[in-house]
């Protein structure tokens, strides 16, 4: 099944990258004034994962723009077809449905997306938690939405939370390839909030391969960069406060090499009863967060790696996150509300990627 998010989601993730793309066409065509020889620039674009893809490439293209389109369609319905758990034949879908406890074969880029979650998994004590999903989807944020929206009961939550463990998810590699193991029939994996990163990951291997050096992908919230854009600069990031209604990204990060991936309450939620709850979801009580830290951007050499801690900072909570970035050395911008507006913790690493001169 397919759902069509896009009407729903527009508000926000539009704003969100049309926040991005007006950031990089101001700076394009300012750099354009001042170097008119600047190199060729190729853009793709589409909707994929219920959001928006954008892709810029600054260069001479190896192929004709169309046959990359149609290479870069193919992936990322390749990712689709592999975790999507909004289509009932995907690979993660049949393993959500399978009842048994036997070694189901997933794709190598599955098993990288879940490496990487049990990892991040076990250092945040299970906060982010891609078993997370039978809460998920009774607080109506997985694909079999509620309409109208609905507050779970007591019971409703703690018969889903029954179904929730990380402990109960098993990766095997051997030589005839990777699978995914259960010992709990109900455990259901969600790994939408790595899919971004993971569409990010197979479209930039996609343009390594094809000796593309300079380029800008993003994927909903996640974006690498990697080269230098059409005036020869580092690709440039704004990060806009959450609520921002004008198109201003209040800080600028220069990546190559790099990707920022962010994390949002602010970005899905439902409201009742003059109450806010996020999609994203605390395992250690079963509901959405509820706490002051609204927006968490972690920068990381890769998108998946990225994704992963962007969320883990979102379901701790500001203090527990900056103690956690501390110890794991992230590069992370967390931005916390206050009572009169929004207070930001950037860390020494984070830092380092600031543009000082805008
Ligand atoms: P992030 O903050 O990155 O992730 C939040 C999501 O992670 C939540 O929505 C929840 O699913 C999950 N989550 C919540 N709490 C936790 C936790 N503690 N630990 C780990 N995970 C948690 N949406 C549609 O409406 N229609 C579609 O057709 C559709 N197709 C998709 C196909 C794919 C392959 C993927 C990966 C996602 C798809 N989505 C679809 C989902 C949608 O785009 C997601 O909301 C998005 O991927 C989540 O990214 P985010 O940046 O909004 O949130």
């Amino acid at each position: 099944m397919q759902c069509n998010p896009i009407k729903n989601r527009w508000k926000n993730y539009g704003i969100s990258l049309l926040a991005i793309l007006c950031c990089l066409g101001l700076l394009a065509l300012y750099a354009k004034r001042r170097n008119p020889a600047e190199a060729e620039a190729h853009h793709f674009a589409g909707q994929t994962m219920g959001t928006f893809y954008t892709i810029q490439v600054a260069g001479t293209l190896p192929e004709p723009e169309q046959a990359l389109q149609e290479e870069i369609s193919a992936l990322l319905e390749q990712a689709n077809a592999e975790i999507s758990t909004y289509r009932s034949d995907s690979i993660l879908s049949r393993f959500n449905q399978y009842r048994g406890n036997g070694p189901q074969p997933i794709s190598h880029g599955m098993a990288d997306i879940i490496i990487m979650a049990l990892r991040v998994g076990n250092a945040t004590h299970g906060a982010m938690n891609i078993t997370v999903g039978p809460l998920v989807n009774v607080w109506g944020f997985g694909p079999d939405k509620h309409t109208p929206e609905t507050v779970p009961d007591q019971d409703q939550i703690d018969r889903a939370r029954q179904k929730v463990g990380l402990e109960h998810l098993k990766l095997t590699s051997d030589i005839r390839g990777d699978f995914l193991e259960k010992d709990l029939p109900d455990l259901y994996i969600d790994l939408s909030c790595m899919g971004e990163g993971y569409g990010v990951e197979l479209l930039s291997r996609l343009l390594d391969r094809k000796g593309i050096n300079n380029y800008l992908i993003s994927v909903g919230n996640a974006v690498f960069a990697r080269g230098v854009n059409t005036t020869g600069q580092a690709w440039r990031i704004g990060i806009r406060e959450p609520t921002d209604k004008v198109l201003e990204a209040r800080d600028e990060v220069r990546l190559q090499g790099y990707d920022i991936s962010t994390s949002g309450s602010y970005l899905n939620y439902f409201e009742k009863d003059g109450k806010r709850y996020s999609h994203i979801i605390d395992p250690a009580t079963g509901r959405p967060i509820d706490h002051r830290l609204v927006s968490a951007s972690v920068i990381a050499p890769t998108p998946l790696e990225a994704n992963a801690w962007d969320i883990s900072m979102m379901v701790l909570g500001t203090e527990k996150a900056i103690k956690l970035a501390t110890e794991q050395g992230l590069a992370v911008c967390l931005i916390s509300k206050t009572d009169t507006g929004f207070t930001t913790y950037m860390s020494p690493q984070f830092k380092k990627f600031l543009v000082h001169d805008k």
